[in-house]
């Protein structure tokens, strides 16, 4: 479906982007990965997504957090596979703390990373998706792009603000075949759930079983989490004719959490 495509799929050597990544290779996709960790596990990954799927793999170590890495890193994808014609926006942290204690300098990288990071990375490929006329953003949002809760002030400020984001880049590339959407999960047991977990146990002062049984499942009407290939195949989904008249939507996938 996606054969002779190229998607860039920001924080995908971990959780939810790695599976995104992997499910878009299974439409012939060609993917760009990026994110941190472990040099070998990377080369690895992509050698695995490569072989599996008869794809081109590249990488970028860009940290998304400077305006400059992610200038450098649109100029490969630009380079070495003639632009993206799909971007996942992905990579994201979290940070769990009152907001009278709430450290400063986390704020402002929560809000760099998820996102301005997506504003630096569309800006950056809708000149060359306007020139192709079709291109795919799908932004990896969060049920807490349409509600909030307690000790979450940046993330939950961030991910709203890709709501705005995603609905206005929805309208400026409507006429160009670009379509741009949000997927919004609820909790999904990635590396940063457990660091959270962690870190809300602290602040509500209670064990980490509890954070899983009253804070997490107790948000998730469906008391399960969800997969990360389920969003896998909605990001698929999203690339795909028939999403085609999807643009500007903010799809929960969140088990009822936002039918509350
Ligand atoms: P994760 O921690 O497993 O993966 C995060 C990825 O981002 C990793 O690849 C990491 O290397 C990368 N990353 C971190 N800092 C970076 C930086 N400065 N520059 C470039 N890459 C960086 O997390 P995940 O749970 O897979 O989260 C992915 C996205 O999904 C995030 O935007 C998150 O907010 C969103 N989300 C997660 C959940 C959940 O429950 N896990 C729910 C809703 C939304």
């Amino acid at each position: 479906m996606l054969k002779g495509k190229t998607a860039l799929i920001t924080g995908s050597t971990s959780g939810i982007g790695k599976a995104v990544a992997t499910r878009l290779a299974r439409e012939g996709c060609n993917i760009v990965l990026n994110g941190f960790g472990d040099a070998g596990e990377i080369d690895a990954l992509k050698r695995a997504i490569a072989a599996e799927y008869s794809v081109m793999v590249g990488y970028s170590s860009a940290d998304l957090t400077r305006v400059p890495a992610i200038e450098n890193m649109m100029t490969y994808v630009d380079t070495e596979f003639g632009g993206a014609d799909i971007i996942v926006n992905n990579a994201g942290i979290q940070h769990v703390a009152p907001i009278e204690d709430f450290p400063v300098d986390k704020w402002n990288l929560i809000i760099a990373l998820n996102l301005s990071a997506a504003f630096h990375t569309t800006r950056l490929a809708i000149p060359g998706m306007k020139k192709k006329g079709w291109g795919r953003i799908i932004q990896t949002a969060s049920a807490h792009a349409l509600v909030a809760s307690p000790y979450k002030s940046a993330y939950v400020a961030a991910k709203h603000g890709i709501a705005g984001l995603t609905k206005t880049v929805a309208l400026e590339g409507a006429t160009h075949g670009i379509r741009c959407n949000a997927i919004c999960p609820g909790y999904v047991h990635t590396p940063l759930v457990d660091a959270q977990i962690a870190d809300t146990a602290k602040a509500r002062r209670i064990s980490e079983e509890e954070v899983i049984r009253d804070v997490i499942l107790d948000a998730q009407p469906t008391k399960e989490f969800v997969t990360v290939e389920q969003i896998g195949e909605m990001a698929a989904f999203l690339c795909s004719p028939a999403a085609d008249q999807i643009n500007g939507a903010l799809l929960p996938i969140d088990g009822g959490w936002t039918a509350h």
